[in-house]
């Protein structure tokens, strides 16, 4: 999302005649885009900050965007005397006015969650330079898992209106867009009317996507296992653009874990609902989010993440450190898991994903499936671009462009990328 956030604030600065510069060193403003979901990420901006000074020790205009500036704005001013404008995540459509204020000498801190939408203030979608993009459709959430901090800095669970989104879908179709991914901190949870006042989810989104012309993938993320309903995924048996992808976090596999963390699902409702899943679409690629040494967490707690890993076969999974939230419930919890052993969890929960993403790249070689191509490889004759299971594969000689969808077979896997090449080219 903080990228889709980044690519809008581009664009408007860009409306407003601004154009991107090489370097920060070199601009006249720079807009620090921040994470607040782990203490590293929070803690990134304050490193970046420094190294914006020139050598003649003058420096850019200085605006922190994001969730650090949600949660932390007085501090951030601060501590950083070099920041000029504190902007969060709901008011970054305000960026404009607050650089004036910045030059008429006014101090510019803006938090707001301001009842207007930021999106009907921001200008139209610009040309896109990737057949690839976001659309944010969902922002917020009313969770409140006991680690998480979203709540606070994004807010309560809001979803853009059908016209809206739908209108932003076809800007993008226009500019170029051949792929779609929608975003929200909880995508599933959109809801919506119709143009013809029908209550719809992210089904019946996906449904009016399926028939732009000229979009040929629809991706969502990030999903709830909560929100995941029986339309929602029969949707991926019947709509031919929704891809075969599906990142569906648990974060941990003991029920007790899961608990603590106010998660509100079970392993067992989990693994039902992977399994139901499946049943409908038995090719669907899953992927996860885990988070070890949640406080208190034993080791054979530990095990039972390890045994959810090994019981799903993700494709791909993201996995963290527990990292303590000012003003989350979580933060003041007994049970601190020391340092060292954090790290073994980490260490061996890694293991586990990288092999089964390994063991999926593997299993997929052989076959034929569309690629669509994304950007130039390193090497001359060389396009990468991704599969329906959010794989890259690298083309030889593709004689095709970026944007191009192409029949592939995939003849080789690694872990990280694959080599495909050209079955013949689509008239898509
Ligand atoms: N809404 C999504 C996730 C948003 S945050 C969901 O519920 O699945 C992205 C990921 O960051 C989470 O899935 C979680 O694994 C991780 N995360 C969030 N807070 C964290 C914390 N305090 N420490 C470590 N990881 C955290
Ligand atoms: Fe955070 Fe939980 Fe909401 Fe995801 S569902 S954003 S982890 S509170």
């Amino acid at each position: 999302m903080n990228v889709y956030d980044g690519e809008r604030m581009t664009e408007m600065l860009g409306a407003k005649g601004m154009t991107a510069a090489a370097d920060g060193a070199d601009a006249d403003l720079v807009v620090l885009n921040t994470c607040h979901i782990r203490e590293k990420a929070a803690e990134k901006v304050y490193s970046d900050i420094g190294r914006l000074k020139r050598q003649d020790g003058s420096r850019p205009m200085i605006a922190v965007a994001g969730c650090v500036a949600q949660a932390e704005g007085p501090e951030i001013t601060r501590r950083a005397k070099a920041v000029d404008i504190v902007v969060g995540p709901q008011a970054y459509h305000r960026l404009p006015g607050l650089i004036d204020d910045v030059l008429a000498g006014r101090a510019a801190v803006d938090t707001d969650m301001p009842e207007d939408s930021k999106f009907d203030a921001l200008p139209a979608r610009a040309k896109q330079a990737r057949p690839s993009a976001f659309l944010t459709v969902q922002e917020g959430c009313d969770k409140f898992c006991t680690y998480c901090v979203v709540p606070y800095t994004r807010g309560a669970e809001v979803s853009r209106p059908w016209g809206e989104v739908m209108d932003e879908a076809r800007a993008l179709v226009d500019a170029g867009v051949r792929e779609i991914t929608l975003l929200g901190q909880n995508v599933n949870a959109w809801t919506g009317e119709d143009e013809k006042g029908r209550v719809q989810g992210l089904d019946g989104l996906a449904r009016a996507l399926d028939a732009l012309p000229g979009l040929a993938r629809i991706r969502y993320t990030t999903s709830h296992p909560n929100d995941m309903t029986e339309a929602l995924i029969r949707a991926h048996a019947e709509i031919e653009k929704l891809m075969p992808f599906l990142h569906l976090p648990v974060q941990a596999g003991s029920d007790r874990i899961l608990k603590a963390m106010n998660r509100s699902h079970s392993r067992d409702s989990y693994l039902r609902l992977i399994e139901r899943i499946r049943s409908v679409r038995s090719d669907m690629a899953l992927s996860g989010d885990f988070i070890v040494g949640f406080p208190g967490e034993t080791d054979a707690e530990f095990e039972e993440t390890l045994n959810i890993v090994r019981e799903v076969a993700y494709s791909q999974a993201f996995s963290f450190k527990y990292s303590p939230r000012p003003g989350t419930p979580a933060a003041g919890l007994d049970g601190h898991v020391p340092a060292p052993i954090m790290d073994e969890r980490l260490q061996r929960l890694q293991a586990a994903i990288n092999a089964d993403q390994l063991a999926f790249n593997e299993a997929t070689v052989g076959r034929r499936t569309t690629v669509l191509l994304e950007r130039a490889g390193k090497y001359p004759g060389q396009l990468i671009g991704k599969s329906p299971w959010l794989q890259s594969i690298i083309v030889e000689n593709a004689d095709a462009r970026i944007g191009d969808l192409i029949e592939v077979d995939i003849v080789s896997g690694g872990p990280n990328s694959l080599g495909g090449a050209v079955a013949s080219r689509q008239a898509a």
